[in-house]
């Protein structure tokens, strides 16, 4: 009988599974979107129950589509969208409030309220007092559901991000786990000792029997129950989304560094099994745990690049399709002197200036529709380049290769540009799906489905190489253009 592994891929706006085979190939994919609930200006909120069902119903019909059962899957990977806050009743099953998303600012308040212990935060957790992490969206639930933290208290709610509350659901509340990589983004946990922070703990006020046992990325943590797919499929492996990307782009070692291009950008640098403390405004996180190792990133994020296109695409009526800004940027030589700078939620690393707005910059008599998109493409890669520096001074060293993935990483112009802009060798695989690869990779190293990490490697396939080919001077001149507009930018506060 064929043998397969299912990635169960929680993502923001959807549900997705898939069904990978030993080399890597998609056999069956299914997905599936969920309501997002926006109950205030900036707050955003999922129902945990349709996180659930949405999940499990893909992870059927993906099982349906390629005609297999339960027997075919040797064990199930979950990844899944990060530091998103589910509090439930372990006796009823039951959450008490809404999962509270990454997305949402409601705790915006709280978070300036923790800035006077940031550097014991940083120490601990590698994070920054922001509301973006679980932390503080835990208190605001314990604090704002009505018996919530007597109920906590009294040992009947557990918390969870979602990877543990799927773990939860599917061995019928038998295992409350979470992984390494999941559970350092809460803001409660010490990526040093590997545990719960107590003292974090305490300034949150969060009783400590609410948390989930802490678990490495690759081990058995059980069953699936015999209801939900006639029989128990092992569960083996979980982690964060972005750290499931890196895994899945085989970035093993030390030194490697991956870039997903998706509504926004994420950079993980691998910094092998120590965490390195940013100087410039990057986080320190946990990459994974793995046969007894602990690996840790610095991570940074860009909060709008594929987003830009998106825009060029619907708001300004440039095009019909995202791909097409490719053909508009190759119609002309160069930007013609334009930036465009998407600062349209604010700056994030390593600028972390929340009231910036976009900006365009350069415009001509001369100025054409093909440059403003070139300009466009080319403010993904800079952004890109900006943390890459900024991550090259953290570890005082040269970063040779950059992995690319995500959807705008299909844009041949942006790879070439990015290689040249940041001078450094860019390489596509040719699957592009590395988080559920990465949550499929974590699963099956678990039972020797796959053997090894070199097994993997073995199974990428580079799709394209993009090799640096502009000269000095003007990669120099290029970038303090991009300076300028980005510090001219920040000036511009309305
Ligand atoms: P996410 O997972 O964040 O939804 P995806 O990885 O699916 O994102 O990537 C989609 C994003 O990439 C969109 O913002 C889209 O505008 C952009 N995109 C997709 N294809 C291209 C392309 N060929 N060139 C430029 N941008 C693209």
């Amino acid at each position: 009988m064929k043998k397969y592994i299912m990635a169960l891929d929680q993502g923001t706006t959807s549900s997705r599974t898939i069904i990978y085979d030993k080399k890597g190939n998609i056999i069956s994919v299914a997905q599936k979107e969920f309501t997002q609930y926006f109950p205030q200006e900036g707050w955003v909120e999922h129902d945990p129950m349709e996180i659930w069902a949405t999940q499990i119903g893909t992870a059927h019909e993906a099982l349906l589509e390629a005609g297999l059962t339960y027997k075919n899957i040797v064990a199930i990977g979950i990844t899944n969208q990060r530091e998103t806050t589910i509090v439930w009743n372990k006796n009823t099953g039951e959450p008490v409030y809404n999962a509270i998303v990454w997305q949402c600012r409601r705790t915006a308040d709280y978070a300036v309220k923790l800035k006077p212990y940031e550097d014991m935060i940083r120490e601990k957790t590698g994070l920054l007092a922001d509301p973006y992490f679980s932390g503080t969206k835990l208190a605001w639930i314990l604090d704002n559901v009505e018996g919530a933290r007597i109920a906590a208290e009294k040992g009947e709610l557990l918390f969870g991000t979602v990877e543990s509350w799927l773990i939860w659901k599917m061995t019928g509340g038998k295992v409350h786990v979470s992984d390494y990589s999941n559970a350092c983004r809460t803001m409660l946990f010490n990526i040093n000792t590997l545990d719960w922070d107590k003292e974090l703990c305490n300034l949150l006020e969060i009783p400590m029997c609410m948390l989930p046992e802490p678990v490495e990325c690759s081990a058995h943590y059980g069953n699936t129950v015999y209801e939900i797919f006639g029989g128990e499929i092992p569960i083996t492996g979980s982690a964060g989304d972005q750290q499931a990307a890196l895994f899945g782009e085989a970035c093993f070692n030390e030194g490697d560094v991956k870039s997903t291009y998706g509504t926004g950008n994420f950079l993980l640098l691998n910094t092998g099994e120590k965490p390195v403390t940013s100087k410039n405004g990057l986080l320190t996180t946990i990459a994974w745990g793995l046969n007894g190792k602990v690996f840790y990133a610095l991570e940074g994020s860009v909060f709008v690049s594929g987003a830009a296109v998106q825009w060029l695409r619907d708001q300004m009526s440039f095009f019909k399709t995202a791909p097409e800004s490719e053909e508009f940027a190759l119609k002309v030589e160069d930007s013609g002197g334009v930036y465009v700078v998407p600062a349209f939620v604010g700056l994030g690393a390593p600028y972390w200036d929340p009231n910036a707005r976009g900006t365009i910059f350069g415009i001509t008599r001369g100025t054409r529709r093909e440059h403003i998109v070139r300009a466009t493409l080319e403010s993904l890669a800079y952004q890109n380049e900006d943390l890459l520096s900024a991550m090259e001074s953290d570890i005082g060293s040269k970063i040779e290769t950059l992995k690319a993935d995500g959807g705008a990483a299909m844009n041949n112009f942006l790879m070439q540009f990015q290689a040249d802009i940041s001078n450094i060798e860019v390489v596509r695989y040719s699957s592009i799906e590395s988080t559920s690869l990465g949550a499929a990779y974590f699963a099956g190293l678990q039972t020797g489905y796959y053997d090894s990490l070199e097994d993997i490697i073995e199974n990428k396939e580079i799709a394209k190489r993009f090799t640096p080919s502009l000269n000095p001077e003007e990669r120099a001149k290029k970038l303090e253009g991009w300076g300028k507009a980005v510090n001219a930018t920040m000036q511009f506060h309305l």
